[in-house]
């Protein structure tokens, strides 16, 4: 992996990855106007969609204002790989969750970024906190979470003997893992610019127009690109683009 190659530690100094920028050729390239499906927004979510659609014979553009990528919620959140028992069955995300969570194994493979299954510990430290560790248990185990064990205060201590001397008992799902988001999006982005998506940065989507069966989105710097899809994925900001000019983002035939 051309980025995890720079990636050291010496003498505990930590050297950042270094900016796409340096290795890509597909890099902000001159806006082209062919593309089947551009991402807006290279966050966790765009990045994906992106590399999933480069993957076929797909041409894919990723829009994204900031500098850099990953510079949304992407780039700064807990990095939980979370163990399936938070949602109700009924809810769409509970099965993702669970999806998604298989999915990080070959991912790591396949990206070579660090990823590791460490299981996830929901500690009780009185009664009341108990019952929600029971009910997420239960929630889990309808979701058909593996492994998830409802834990007296014994094992849960013997799992991680500096918790509290208070804990009374919890939860355990050994699925549950972490990950360096920051650096998940960036293979995620490196794999996609590979397969020939084309990534464009300080590329602040502002409005756009639909003719013909193409989409012609333009930037606030005065770039345009042109696309027969557009995916929306501005994260916090998705709202606000679907409004823009008199049509927004929004297909007209409703398509
Ligand atoms: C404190 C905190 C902790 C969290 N912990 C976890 C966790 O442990 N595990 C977990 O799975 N999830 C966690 N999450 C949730 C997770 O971070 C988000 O669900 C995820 O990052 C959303 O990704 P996204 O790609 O949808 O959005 P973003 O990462 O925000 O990406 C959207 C991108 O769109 C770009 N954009 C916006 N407007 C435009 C425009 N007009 N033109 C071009 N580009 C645009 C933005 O610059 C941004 O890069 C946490 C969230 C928070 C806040």
């Amino acid at each position: 992996m051309l980025l995890s190659a720079p990636f050291k530690m010496r003498k505990n100094v930590v050297y950042l990855p270094y900016t796409m920028k340096r290795y890509l050729p597909n890099l902000n390239p001159a806006p082209e106007s062919d593309y089947d499906a551009a991402v807006i927004g290279c966050g966790v979510s765009g990045v994906n969609i992106a590399r999933k659609l480069s993957s076929y014979k797909i041409k894919t553009a990723i829009l994204e204002k900031a500098a850099d990528i990953s510079f949304g919620t992407s780039k700064a959140n807990s990095g939980i790989i979370h163990g399936g028992f938070h949602h109700n069955k009924k809810y769409l995300k509970a099965r993702l969750e669970i999806q998604g969570n298989l999915m990080f194994d070959q991912l790591r493979r396949e990206l070579d970024f660090p990823f590791m299954r460490c299981g996830i510990i929901v500690a009780a430290l009185h009664e009341e906190e108990m019952k929600v560790v029971e009910h997420l248990y239960r929630q889990g185990m309808e979701n058909k979470v593996i492994g998830l064990e409802l834990c007296s205060r014994e094992r849960i201590l013997e799992l991680e003997p500096k918790l509290s001397y208070d804990v009374i008992g919890g939860l355990y799902a050994p699925g549950g893992g972490i990950v360096e988001p920051y650096r998940f999006v960036f293979a995620l982005a490196e794999s996609a610019l590979k397969n020939g998506a084309h990534l464009y940065t300080d590329y602040d989507v502002v409005s756009s127009s639909y003719e013909d069966g193409r989409w012609t989105i333009n930037a606030a710097d005065g770039r345009t690109v042109k696309s027969r899809y557009v995916i929306n994925a501005a994260g916090l900001y998705a709202d606000d683009l679907h409004g823009f000019g008199q049509e927004g983002l929004k297909n007209p035939d409703g398509v």
